[in-house]
């Protein structure tokens, strides 16, 4: 595989070919139950590499004519199996400890990671729900770690960097600081915020803000990792919870490229609920895939005040 650029946008494609041998959604066995042959018994996480990798340390070098921009599809994949338990909906099921464990794991992996001059992006995601293309139920989160910087992430690095050059401030340190201010505020406590900002694109949207400003999460403390599994566990139960049946989703870790000097830049989790108020889903259709404009039917408001009722039912995040 490699990945290649559009010379028109500057996106990054990886093509892989390889991937399209993976198994969808077989029955009657799952990789990542214990005692499976990758996976053996004993552990709580385990960190498995993906078997249909999109970027691999044997990576060949890619073919360019001199045109187009490609760079070789050096890197791992590698998924994050969260419990050993199989029929568990949600990472939100999961105790607020175990969800603790997990982040450490992921944050140990991203320190292994930065120690490797061929990646220069660890990006760290969860998607949620066979609607929106799960192939393996069994609760699991996935790391990329990638030799380009996603596109969209270079654009917020963009934005963040003219704003603490035009200002001297921190443009995500400003938008939590309006944010927590607002009726769009779900949760704070010592060390996080979270809230539906005042621009989602999704239905049910939501951020997850450090309150301290940093680029990176291996620069989060235990406390910092304790008090954010708690959010996340209230803030995933709270989209399960928000329109009568588990609400399909995807999160995403923002955090500055593991190389260079970011500091103007501020990490955050992003996660997108995908069901409208009636529970259908929204699909990223013509305008918003193909133009990059997003539309709304309801307003991120009214997504806000169900979001902290459906809070209400949940587990306090935060002590
Ligand atoms: N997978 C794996 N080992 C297996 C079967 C699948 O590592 O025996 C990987 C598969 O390549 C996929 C992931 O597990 O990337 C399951 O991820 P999910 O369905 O959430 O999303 P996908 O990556 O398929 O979009
Ligand atoms: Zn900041
Ligand atoms: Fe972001």
């Amino acid at each position: 595989s490699e990945v290649r650029r559009d010379p028109t946008t500057g996106d990054w494609i990886v093509v892989a070919p390889r991937r399209l041998e993976r198994p969808w959604q077989p029955e009657s066995f799952c990789p990542f139950d214990p005692g499976a042959p990758e996976t053996g018994y004993g552990w709580d996480v385990l960190i498995l590499p993906n078997r249909y990798p999109v970027v691999s340390p044997e990576a060949p070098a890619p073919q360019t004519d001199g045109f187009y921009e490609a760079v070789r599809a050096y890197g791992r994949a590698l998924v994050v199996v969260e419990t050993p338990e199989h029929n568990l909906d949600d990472l939100s099921d999961l105790p607020r400890e175990q969800i603790e464990r997990v982040l450490r794991m992921v944050r140990d992996e991203m320190a292994r990671a930065a120690s490797d001059p061929g990646v220069l992006y660890f990006l760290y995601f969860r998607n949620k729900g066979r609607e929106i293309g799960v192939s393996l139920t069994h609760p699991h989160g996935q790391i990329y770690e990638l030799p380009v910087v996603p596109e969209r992430v270079a654009r917020e690095l963009e934005r963040a960097e003219e704003y603490w050059r035009g200002r001297g401030r921190c443009l995500h340190c400003d938008v939590v600081a309006r944010e927590s201010a607002s009726g769009r505020a779900l949760l704070r406590g010592a060390y996080w915020a979270a809230f539906v900002p005042y621009y989602a694109r999704w239905p049910h949207e939501v951020h997850v803000y450090p309150l301290r400003h940093v680029q990176l999460l291996t620069q989060l403390g235990d406390g910092e990792l304790a008090e954010l599994a708690g959010v996340l566990k209230a803030v995933l139960c709270a989209l399960k919870n928000a329109v009568g049946k588990p609400m399909p989703y995807m999160m995403v870790l923002h955090q500055a490229p593991l190389r260079g000097d970011h500091r103007y830049y501020h990490l955050h989790f992003e996660i997108y609920g995908m069901y409208r108020p009636d529970g259908r889903l929204k699909y990223a259709a013509s305008a918003e895939t193909g133009a990059g404009i997003y539309t709304l039917d309801t307003t991120p408001e009214d997504a806000a005040e169900r979001l902290k009722k459906a809070l209400a039912s949940c587990p306090r995040g935060i002590s």
